[in-house]
């Protein structure tokens, strides 16, 4: 076997999974190198972007635990959320906690920011070259070689490394180009729900909502939350089927505001109403995505890992998170069978692909959960008997 510095990883990708798993794979002293297609997103000093918030989870922290980066992490850049915050439609609230002592809670997180800090970590590490503006465009799983479009110079590069992992989202170019390859299963859902983003500004708020909790308006078939930031500000999503975004988004700015002030009238107390019209008349409601794919492997150098491997609705609150355990999970699998890889490349698909599928699942649970059963009187009793 090759010593660990002399075997070339290649990680596509360098969202937050792939950040992160480059930085377990440089931890254990592999020769790293990390193709992204965007430019460095901390030039980037706009603040457009989707799913701007995360909820980050105990899941999450344990991978971030293994760089060391749990704590500096959740103090400098996650809001705790202690509960949910369910707001009826006539006005009344109320909380119901995750953990009646408040010793566990989930933590708001800007995806922006926390892959920004990945980033940062990542390059200080002196056996990782971090490559941006590098689209994946082709695979050949016989040589192992793959093909980059340089978006600066507009040329092409081609590399041969021993490894590759496949982090690059759910429209991966990586996972595109096993389907074609024989015993590879894959399948894809477009869930008839998508999602809103709408940000709430501190400035814009002289009463402001609960700190500590996330926000939930359950309205049965739609809903809308709301994450809270550092900065006092919230990011609020609208979820709602796909078919009735234009009704309310392109219609008149009075139909518009008719239907906030019906269904979300505590939120519309908060925020300017010019303001919520111009981010409704600039945005745009998004797709969401469900993918499971069965093995995360071809051969034993190919590997797939976060959404790449298993996109999931996000009503879970676990893609990312889940996506950071593929890294606990792929750590434990190279100390158990002591680097070889590729036995572990193998055995990952088997630990891993069970328990993806269940996380999987019980996010599509949990959207029904969040808009409709959270809101009904046989679930707020349920919650009172578990918590006597
Ligand atoms: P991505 O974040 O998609 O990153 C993939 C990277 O690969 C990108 O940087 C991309 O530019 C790059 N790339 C793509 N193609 C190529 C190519 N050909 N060549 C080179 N690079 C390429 N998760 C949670 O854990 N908690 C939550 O509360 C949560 N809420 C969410 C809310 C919404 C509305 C949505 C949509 C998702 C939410 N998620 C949540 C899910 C979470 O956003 C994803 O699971 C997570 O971003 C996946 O990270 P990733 O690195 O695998 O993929």
């Amino acid at each position: 076997m090759f010593t660990h510095s002399r075997v070339k990883i290649a990680i596509i990708g360098a969202g937050p999974v792939g950040s992160l798993c480059a930085c377990f794979m440089a931890e254990n002293g592999y020769d790293v190198t990390v193709y992204e297609s965007r430019t460095d997103i901390r030039l980037d000093k706009s603040t457009s972007g989707r799913s701007i918030n995360l909820a980050l989870s105990e899941r999450g922290i344990n991978a971030l635990r293994f760089i060391g980066l749990d704590n500096i992490v959740i103090e400098e850049l996650t809001e705790p959320m202690y509960g949910r915050m369910i707001h009826s439609i006539d006005g009344h609230k109320y909380s119901i906690m995750y953990d009646i002592n408040k010793s566990k809670c989930l933590y708001s997180i800007s995806r922006k920011e926390l892959n920004e800090f990945l980033l940062t970590k990542l390059e200080k590490y002196p056996n990782v070259k971090l490559n941006f503006s590098h689209k994946l465009v082709d695979v050949d799983f016989n040589t192992k070689l793959l093909t980059f479009q340089k978006s600066l110079e507009n040329q092409q590069e081609t590399v041969k490394p021993d490894v590759i992992i496949g982090c690059d989202g759910a429209h991966s170019v990586v996972r595109k180009h096993m389907i074609r390859q024989p015993m590879f299963n894959f399948s894809q859902t477009y869930i008839d729900h998508g999602y809103f983003e709408i940000s709430l500004p501190s400035a814009a708020t002289k009463d402001t909502l609960t700190p500590g909790h996330l926000h939930i308006w359950p309205r049965s078939t739609f809903m809308l939350i709301a994450l809270p930031n550092k900065d006092k500000s919230w990011t609020c999503t609208l979820f709602m089927p796909m078919d009735q975004f234009p009704l309310i988004l392109e219609s008149e700015n009075e139909e518009i505001l008719r239907f906030f002030n019906e269904y979300f009238k505590d939120f519309m107390d908060l925020i300017q109403p010019e303001h919520l019209l111009n981010q409704v008349t600039n945005g745009k409601a998004r797709t969401l995505i469900s993918i499971k794919c069965n093995p995360y492997h071809i051969n034993d150098d190919f590997l797939l890992m976060g959404d790449a491997a298993h996109a999931i609705v996000p009503f879970y609150g676990q893609g990312m998170n889940a996506g950071f355990e593929d890294c606990t999970i792929f750590n434990q699998l190279l100390e158990e069978y002591d680097h070889d890889l590729k036995t572990v490349i193998k055995t990952f698909s088997l630990r891993r692909i069970e328990d993806a599928e269940a996380i999987s699942d019980l996010a599509f649970y949990n959207y029904i959960e969040m808009r409709d059963l959270v809101a009904r009187k046989s679930f707020l009793w349920r919650k009172k008997l578990d918590n006597i």
